[in-house]
């Protein structure tokens, strides 16, 4: 199919998680930049969606819904994305919901941690940069900041709330069926978030994934070789998934991700998605 004028990007955050702009300021940035699609795909939650959709509606921008959900395990840290669910389904929502509460415990965790460390920070300081549901460690981060007590957002996960940091605590996370199957059955199709960061142990799972109901792979991504690319592509084939690809955004000046927009992402991306989503 051509689409002379589709830019889109399937892979964005928002202050509904760890994205630093709202659900209406991403659609007027990415109706700024030109683009026609976007999929908002916050972390555990999905209660930005109808904000974005609000925002959008009118425009010439289409709002996906999405959600992107972690997973843990044998498997690693794996990221999913899950497009076009139903952000009223109860099930969907009642899972996500277990998965928040437990990030609030868990940054209570971090917090006490950083205290004992010699860092004390106010709880409540944490919880109102979290102004959204689903609070991360860039929340923790911006606090740490804010005292004064790193220079950068990056130097806090540097030193002490990254994957190895003194201060880190792990999250409760679903395994990967588990997830896919909270997609599946929310009428989502759900995509294996920026494999290439997953590690190569990954792709020997991707067939048990499939069978799980696994649709397609993140291709796209900031910091993907056009190797990867070309990789990523091959196993798409070889296993009957869909492409997609984004810039997980997450806001100006924000360490992770790419700005909105940057990734190129093929418009034929969308048009498989929807089939997909169709077809549920
Ligand atoms: P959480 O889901 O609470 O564990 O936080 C994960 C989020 O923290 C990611 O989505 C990124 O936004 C950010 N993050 C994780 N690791 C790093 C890192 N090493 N440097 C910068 N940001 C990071
Ligand atoms: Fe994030
Ligand atoms: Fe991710
Ligand atoms: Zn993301």
């Amino acid at each position: 199919m051509q689409h002379p004028q589709a830019r889109i990007d399937l892979h964005v955050h928002s202050t509904a998680s760890d994205g630093v702009l709202s659900p209406s300021e991403v659609v007027c940035l990415a109706l700024e930049q030109g683009l026609t699609a976007i999929a908002l795909t916050d972390h555990d939650t999905v209660s930005g969606v109808a904000e974005a959709l609000d925002a959008a509606a009118g425009t010439t921008l289409e709002v996906i819904p999405g959600v992107e959900i972690n997973s843990e395990g044998e498997w690693g840290d794996l990221h999913f994305l899950g497009y076009y669910v139903d952000c009223r389904n109860g099930a969907l929502n009642e899972r996500l919901q277990v998965v928040r509460d437990a990030r609030l415990g868990r940054a209570y965790a971090m917090v006490k941690r950083l205290g004992e460390l010699g860092l004390p920070l106010e709880w409540e300081h944490v919880r109102a940069l979290a102004s959204g549901e689903s609070v991360g460690r860039p929340h923790v981060a911006r606090a740490l900041l804010e005292r004064g007590y790193v220079q950068t957002l990056q130097e806090a996960f540097d030193r002490y709330i990254g994957n190895d940091g003194p201060a880190y605590v792990p999250r409760l996370r679903l395994s990967p069926p588990e997830v896919i199957a909270a997609i599946v059955d929310s009428g989502g199709v759900p995509v294996l978030a920026h494999p290439a960061y997953s590690g190569a142990a990954v792709v020997a799972r991707i067939p048990e994934f499939v069978a799980h109901g696994l649709r397609g792979l993140e291709v796209y991504y900031p910091g993907h070789t056009p190797e990867e690319i070309e990789a990523l592509l091959r196993l798409c084939r070889q296993f009957g998934l869909l492409a997609t690809g984004g810039s997980d955004f997450h806001g100006p000046g924000h360490g992770e991700g790419a700005y909105l927009g940057s990734v190129e992402v093929p418009a034929d991306c969308l048009d498989g998605l929807r089939v997909a989503a169709c077809r549920r």
